[in-house]
């Protein structure tokens, strides 16, 4: 859709935040929310939270705020039609923490919109991503349309978690750990082992470092 192809970078970064409090909001039973009020929760100022609605069309009503349903079908539908790809990270450790703060800066359509993990950072939002509960999983990756997944957990974990992705609709996965995760035909891991490409330059450099330099 072209209209939300005009939809500010900045703006396109808030909306798993706006996304993540209207879901608690919805489960909550509560039906508006006023921009004050989101952007007491969210920490973003009141009238960039208006800025950002009024892109998508939604228009406050003065005195009554932002209707809760109607925002976050209007989220699904810009998930659906614009060219924004969100991933998902699980595993908020060293690793995932950096992922998180890189977040794919240099491109404008591609984001974490979302992370998961079992402890202490649930509920947390760490440089403007969520954090969920892995009992949350499924759930997230099918309302936020999710097909990416990076996967930054202890090897032990990584078979397991690919199975749940998978049967959750994943259709990519960068996978970080060294394990080899199987995967069904139709999904597509991309492994990134960094100790091993490590160890790959170290072998070059003590191998052929002296026939290269001549000396
Ligand atoms: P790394 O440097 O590899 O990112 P780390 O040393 O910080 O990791 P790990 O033990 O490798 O920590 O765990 C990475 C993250 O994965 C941790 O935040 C941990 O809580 C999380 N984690 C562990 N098991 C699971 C699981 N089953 N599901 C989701 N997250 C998990």
């Amino acid at each position: 859709m072209n209209e939300q192809a005009r939809i500010p970078r900045a703006t396109a970064k808030r909306l798993p935040i706006y996304y993540r409090y209207l879901t608690f909001l919805e489960d909550a039973g509560t039906n508006r929310i006023s921009s004050a009020e989101l952007a007491e929760a969210t920490k973003f100022d009141a009238a960039t939270i208006r800025r950002d609605f009024s892109y998508f069309g939604a228009l406050g009503k003065r005195g009554y705020g932002y209707d809760v349903k109607a925002l976050l079908s209007f989220f699904a539908k810009v998930l659906d039609q614009s060219s924004l790809i969100n991933v998902a990270l699980i595993g908020v450790g060293h690793l995932g923490h950096a992922l998180l703060n890189f977040n794919f800066h240099q491109s404008s359509n591609m984001r974490i919109a979302a992370a998961f993990d079992i402890n202490e950072h649930r509920g947390k939002i760490l440089s403007g991503v969520p954090i969920y509960d892995m009992s949350e999983l499924e759930e997230q990756i099918k309302a936020q349309r999710i097909n990416i997944a990076i996967l930054t957990v202890p090897q032990e974990e990584a078979q397991e978690i690919t199975d749940r992705l998978v049967s959750a609709g994943i259709k990519g996965i960068m996978n970080f750990t060294p394990l080899r995760v199987s995967v069904p035909d139709g999904v597509r891991v991309q492994n990134v082992d960094l100790t091993n490409e490590l160890q790959t330059l170290v072998y070059f450099i003590q191998n052929y470092a002296s026939i290269t330099t001549g000396k």
